[in-house]
């Protein structure tokens, strides 16, 4: 048996350290790992978050050019709405168009509509677990995705610019 030359306590057989200094330093060493992950994660993020505002800014600086030089700029944007849709007597969706309606109020107008559909596989079952494919039954439409489009033009207020801030926060990823 030796002597711990940290604390003087026993150390054990073929070791150095004694064993709660060992487990001192093994709690340190995945303190320091877990401290230099946490670094390195928000090191990433700060990466991430300043790539996107260069982007951001750029976009920006492209559509104040273009409302500056009188070209025409849009914005398109999305709504998904259910539909009033039923299969088999059971309700899917529930039909509301205060969203579109409101949006509209903003200056957006429809401009196209993409239906969601859903269909069903039908299949023949067997005595042995199999199954086989036996049709289909398709294309019902149990929602839409509302495609919007709103024409911006200068020199934009600071409400527009703040609006147009959001708008760019929401799609520059
Ligand atoms: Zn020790």
């Amino acid at each position: 048996m030796g002597t711990c030359p940290r604390c003087g306590n026993k150390a054990g057989f073929f070791q150095t350290l004694c064993e709660k200094c060992q487990r001192e330093d093994e709690r340190k060493r995945q303190e320091k790992t877990e401290d230099e992950r946490k670094a390195e994660d928000l090191k990433a993020a700060q990466e991430r978050e300043a790539k996107r505002n260069r982007s951001m800014d750029e976009a920006k600086t492209r559509i104040l050019e273009r409302l500056n030089n009188g070209e025409r700029v849009f914005l398109h944007d999305t709504v998904y709405l259910e539909v009033d849709s039923y299969i088999s007597e059971r309700q899917l969706g529930e039909f509301s168009f205060d969203t579109v309606r409101n949006m509209g109020l903003a200056g957006w107008d429809i401009v196209g509509i993409v239906p969601r559909t859903m269909g069903f596989e039908l299949l023949n079952r067997y005595d042995d677990g199999g199954t086989a494919f036996a049709g289909g039954l398709g294309g019902n439409i149990v929602g839409a995705h509302v495609l919007l489009k709103k024409e911006i033009k200068g020199p934009l207020t600071q409400q527009q610019i703040s609006e147009l801030d959001e708008f760019l926060f929401r799609y520059i990823t």
